[in-house]
């Protein structure tokens, strides 16, 4: 199974995507992941991104792309994989098609999560994650156990003001692809508000 997941920020992308990956047995390739790993390594490309990160902005496609196909390079990507933040242009989901058929690859499933952009904001300001764990908590949805509070990561993209930019970065860049998948044929739109494991159910049904 390949796929992608596409939505707005804090449309529950991460959320979704840990969940349907032990379903299918799939790599969870989140690229706004492996951008904060680079800047918390230090590596040149993480200090590249990380300012254009913090102001909600995107990062280049150049460099968004050479990541992609590296990491689509490694062994367990092989077989499937789901992608999730990425691609966020079109330029790179034309790059993706070509990376795809250049190993005689295509697509299965490209899942739209649809969530009303005024619900985004409340998700995306009282999100924190686990660094330990990876796991995604809400602090009025889904509130993490007392005990691990200290070590909770609230994302320094994830105000008001960034969220404002990164809603824009949606619209204006983002959202075109979703005519491109359409017109490929391979778009699921899918109701994003709900209760988790509704949406995962939704998701399942959608995608076989
Ligand atoms: P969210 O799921 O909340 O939208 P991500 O963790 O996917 O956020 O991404 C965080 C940030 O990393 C983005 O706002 C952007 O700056 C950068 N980023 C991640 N993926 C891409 C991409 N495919 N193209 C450009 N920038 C990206
Ligand atoms: P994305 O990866 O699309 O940016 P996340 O999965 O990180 O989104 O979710 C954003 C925030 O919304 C997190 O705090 C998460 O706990 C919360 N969230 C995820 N799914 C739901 C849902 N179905 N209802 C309410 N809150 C949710």
């Amino acid at each position: 199974m390949r796929m992608i997941f596409i939505g707005p920020p804090g449309a529950g992308k991460g959320t979704q995507a840990a969940r349907l990956v032990q379903r299918y047995g799939i790599p969870h390739i989140s690229t706004g992941d492996m951008f904060r790993a680079a800047i918390k390594g230090g590596t040149p490309m993480g200090l590249a991104a990380k300012t254009v990160m913090d102001g909600g902005g995107l990062v280049g496609d150049d460099i968004v792309i050479g990541m992609v196909k590296e990491r689509l390079e490694q062994d367990d990507a092989k077989g499937g994989f789901l992608l999730d933040g990425f691609p966020r242009t079109v330029v790179q989901a034309q790059a993706l098609q070509e990376l795809l058929a250049d190993k005689g690859q295509a697509l299965d499933a490209v899942a739209l999560l649809e969530v009303p952009e005024e619900l985004i904001v409340e998700r995306i300001i009282h999100r924190r994650s686990d660094p330990s764990t990876g796991a995604i908590y809400h602090l009025k949805f889904n509130p993490p156990p007392a005990e691990i509070a200290e070590r909770l990561v609230h994302r320094k993209d994830d105000t008001e003001v960034a969220c404002r930019t990164r809603l824009g970065a949606y619209r204006e860049q983002t959202a075109p692809l979703v005519p491109f998948y359409e017109d490929l044929g391979l778009l699921k739109r899918v109701d994003g508000v709900g209760s988790p494991d509704q949406i995962t159910e939704r998701l399942t049904s959608v995608l076989g």
